[in-house]
Parts: C-alpha cells; sequence; structure tokens
C-alpha cells in the first residue's frame, strides 16, 4: 500500500475513536487526484500536507469527518476539485467544514487592512460558535505549515510567523490546548526574534542538559517515595518552550534572572483520581518541603476558567534547590495538553445546523459555559457596530495574555494584564462596579488604579449610596466590560 496512506490509517488506527477507515481512504483518493502533480514549495508532493494535517486531527482524537475534512481541506482552494463534488461525494458536513476552514484562512493581519480583517474575522467567529471542529483543522493546518516555513520566502515567513504569534497561538492556548499553543508559538519564535531566540538558545542549553541530570536524580527519588502507596502514578519530565520562557525572563519581578525560574526542567506527576492526586501531594510535602510564599496552587478545587485542572507544587528538592512540579490526574493532562479537542463534543452547540446565520448574529446561539469567551465576543459582535472597536476588544480582551485573580471567596476571574481593581469589579457584576469605593488586594488598601498580578485575591469595597461610576476610572480601566459599562453609565 501507499506508505502516505498506511501511515495515516495506522495514525487513525490509534485513536480511542472509532473511525471509518473505508471513508477516510475515499477521502485520501479525492484529495490525491485533487492534487495530482501539485507539489510544496519544499518540494514534497502536496498530499503530504493534508495528510499529515489528518494526521494530526486523528492524534487529537477528531471524529471521521473532521479527518476526512482535514484530507479535503485544500482540495478546492489550491487544487482541482469543486465544491459540489464534495458535497456529492461526502455530505454537507464535511463541506461545511472544508468551507468553513477556507474562510478562517482568508483572514489577513494586514495592519492597513483592518476592516477586512475584522470582517473575516467575524465570520470566523460565526463558523466557529457553529463547529469548533473548523478551528481545530485549522490549528492542525497552520502547525503543519509552520513545521515548514523554512521553504518559504522571508516576506512571508514574517507574516506567517506574526499571524500564528498574534492569533493562531493565544486561540490554541485560549481553546485550553496549551501544548498545541506552545509548539506554535516556539517555531514563530526563531523567524520573528532571530538574534533574541539565538541568544536564548545559547544560554539555556547548558543549564537544559544540567537541570536534566538534577531532575532525573529527582524522578528516581519521587519513584521511591510513591511507588509503595501509588503504584500506578506516572513521573514525566518536560522542558519549558523557549517563547514562553523568553516571555517570563521579560516580566519585571524575573528581569531576566534565570535562577528564578523554577520551571526550567519541571516533572509532572500523572496518577488515575483526583483523590490520588491529593494522596501524592500528602507524600511529597511529607518529604520534600513546600517553598514559603510560592507554595502550592490547587487547580483541582479551583479550575482555571479554562477548565484547566492541576497541583501545582513548588517544593525544596534534593541539595535545596526549588522543583516545580504538576500533579494531576491523566484525564486531567489530555484535557490540559488538548483542551477543547480531548473533547470537542461537549462544547458543540446543542442546535448545529438549525441555527441561521442570522439568528447567530442576533446573539441566539448557545456556548458552553466553559468557553465564555466565545460567548462574549459573539455577543459583543453583535452589539459593537464600529470595526476599529470590536477589532480592539478582540485582540486586547480575547487575545492577550491573561492574569487570573481571585476573589476572596476563591472565585478565580480571567483578566487581561494592566486591569486593575475596577476591571475586576465590573467582571463579577456591573453593578459591584458602579460601587467601588476602594478595594483590598491580598489583604492590603490599594488605589483603585493599581495594577492586579496573577494570582492576587481581590476585595472590593462598595459605598452602597453609589449609583455612578467616577469619570477617572476611564484613565486606568483596560477592559471592554468595565470601558463600555462606565461610559454607558455617564451619559444617562
Ligand atoms: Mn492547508
Amino acid at each position: 500500500m501507499d506508505p502516505l496512506l498506511s501511515g495515516l490509517l495506522a495514525a487513525v488506527a490509534s485513536t480511542s475513536r472509532s473511525v471509518d477507515k473505508n471513508r477516510v481512504i475515499k477521502a485520501y483518493d479525492f484529495a490525491r487526484l485533487a492534487h495530482s502533480g501539485q507539489t510544496r514549495k519544499s518540494g514534497e508532493p502536496y498530499l503530504v500536507h493534508p495528510v499529515t494535517v489528518a494526521g494530526t486531527l486523528a492524534s487529537w482524537n477528531l471524529d471521521t469527518t473532521a479527518i476526512i475534512a482535514g484530507l479535503l481541506h485544500d482540495t478546492v482552494e489550491e487544487g482541482s476539485a469543486q465544491a459540489g463534488d464534495i458535497q456529492k461525494a461526502f455530505g454537507e458536513d464535511v463541506w461545511r467544514l472544508v468551507n468553513g476552514v477556507t474562510i478562517v484562512t482568508g483572514i489577513r493581519l494586514t495592519g492597513n487592512k483592518d476592516a477586512y480583517f475584522v470582517e473575516n474575522l467575524r465570520k470566523m467567529l460565526l463558523v466557529m460558535a457553529r463547529d469548533l471542529r473548523v478551528v481545530l483543522i485549522k490549528l492542525a493546518d497552520r502547525l503543519h505549515n509552520m513545521q515548514t516555513l523554512q521553504y518559504l520566502a522571508p516576506d512571508r515567513q514574517i507574516v506567517n510567523a506574526r499571524e500564528t504569534l498574534e492569533i493562531y497561538a493565544p486561540l490554541a492556548e485560549r481553546l485550553g490546548m496549551n501544548e498545541i499553543g506552545g509548539q506554535l508559538e516556539d517555531l514563530a519564535f526563531p523567524y520573528l526574534y532571530p538574534g533574541e531566540h539565538r541568544d536564548l538558545v545559547k544560554l539555556i542549553q547548558p543549564l537544559f542538559k544540567s537541570a536534566d541530570v538534577y531532575i532525573e536524580k529527582f524522578r528516581r527519588q519521587l519513584v521511591a517515595l510513591l511507588q509503595p502507596k501509588l503504584p500506578s502514578a506516572v513521573i514525566n519530565i518536560r522542558h519549558k518552550h523557549l517563547y514562553s520562557l523568553w516571555r517570563k525572563l521579560a516580566r519585571p519581578d524575573i528581569a531576566g534572572d534565570l535562577s528564578k525560574v523554577h520551571d526550567l526542567v519541571a516533572a509532572r506527576v500523572l496518577v488515575d483520581t483526583a483523590d490520588q492526586c491529593y494522596q501524592a501531594l500528602g507524600l511529597i510535602h511529607n518529604q520534600f518541603h513546600p517553598v514559603p510564599y510560592l507554595g502550592m496552587r490547587d487547580f483541582i478545587a479551583n479550575p482555571k476558567p479554562n477548565g484547566y485542572r492541576s497541583l501545582h507544587l513548588n517544593i525544596f528538592g534534593p541539595e535545596g534547590r526549588i522543583v516545580e512540579l504538576q500533579v494531576r490526574t491523566h484525564a486531567m493532562h489530555r484535557q490540559a495538553e488538548m483542551g477543547v479537542a480531548a473533547h470537542w463534543q461537549m462544547h458543540e452547540l446543542k442546535s448545529t445546523g438549525k441555527l441561521s446565520s442570522q439568528d447567530i448574529d442576533k446573539g441566539k446561539f448557545q456556548v458552553s459555559d466553559k468557553l465564555t469567551w466565545v460567548k462574549q465576543l459573539m455577543a459583543w459582535q453583535a452589539e459593537i457596530t464600529d470595526d476599529q472597536a470590536y477589532l480592539e476588544a478582540l485582540k486586547f480582551d480575547a487575545l492577550a495574555h491573561r492574569n487570573l485573580v481571585f476573589s476572596p471567596k476563591g472565585d478565580v476571574y480571567d483578566l487581561p494584564h494592566g486591569a486593575t481593581p475596577v476591571d475586576f469589579a465590573y467582571a463579577i457584576h456591573t453593578g459591584l462596579g458602579h460601587q467601588v469605593a476602594g478595594a483590598r488586594v491580598n489583604s492590603q488598601q490599594v488605589a483603585l488604579s493599581h495594577l492586579l498580578k496573577n494570582g492576587d485575591v481581590v476585595e472590593i469595597i462598595v459605598d452602597r449610596k453609589r449609583t455612578q461610576p467616577s469619570h477617572e476610572w476611564l484613565d486606568f480601566v483596560v477592559t471592554t466590560t468595565a470601558r463600555r459599562e462606565i461610559a454607558k453609565s455617564l451619559k444617562t
């Protein structure tokens, strides 16, 4: 058999989902014909690209329809197929996905054509709210295109790398696909910041090496510690992604000091149940002391807004070195790495296909609560008519890197960098926002313009008699919600 096809079938067979092999073979033949004679810039047959994309989708455990759409995603745009042929041979569902990917591919981040960009992004969100598989296919497509970026002309490299860093990597992260987001960032990094990338690699390689030796020693001690009580525990070692390391080094509290980065190389303990996570925690803390202040964060009891669950431990390892450890179940791990793709069915619209795009434009749609940001964007896109405002809301609020901030009761709020206690209050409730009189962060009284940091516990002090926000707040709030609610209230 053709080695490309047998490779794909092997990938399909290794997933936990039952995939219709005959339909996959039929789609493979269709793609082979549509791309016959075509080559990629790398000189490889074009067919390698859709087959790689389909294989990635299979490894993400997606269904037959998505895998087939992955195989066919370029057959109309780049190949010789007609839309009608796909509809006839594979049905409406497959065609909707292929067409959705084509629309999403049309999005280009060209600074001077914002209106065009916004229009496409609106379309993308509409498509995405109807079927997230479109975005997953697009991410698999982008992953392979970034892995083969060296064959493109330098100006295309920069454009694609920038788009990947600004749109696709944050999008993957917002969908909870942290592993894919990290990979996309690392693929874009050397094209956008070649000097910085080279310097960091030179600096980090020996450190990775010595950290590996140390962590391996620590791993053996952990195995000996956990094995008697938790025989099925698995311990993994992982290297921090380079781009996220570079970004961390730029943080004011780290200021380039590598000795303050404790997760350069980290260990991960995987067990079967949440109970076993806490059991492992007890065993580990009993032997290795937690680091004061860094201590431990319990994202199992308090999951992150994107659904991420895990225990994060900072402990004094052998020789007194600080080690970061994550403890989670296998299921939590799958979700942490693959996010939405791990169980995209849960997020599918209940009324898939039954909603018209006019309904969606009016905001009549349901998206799982786990994806509130998708919901929020959809609501805005119906509400905000000014393209520039929409673009800013989108680029900033949805795709910027976030801080997780806690209420005194332990509820988690996901706010962009630069957010203040006023932004926090409006994120909870508009009424609360209007009545802000003061704030305490980590029990300390702070100014209302205080910049919140990741992990802050924020308590809002209210003035019940107050009904209107203050005009000055507009000088420092950064979230679209706060800005809009304040402006709206001041107008009346
Ligand atoms: Mn493609």
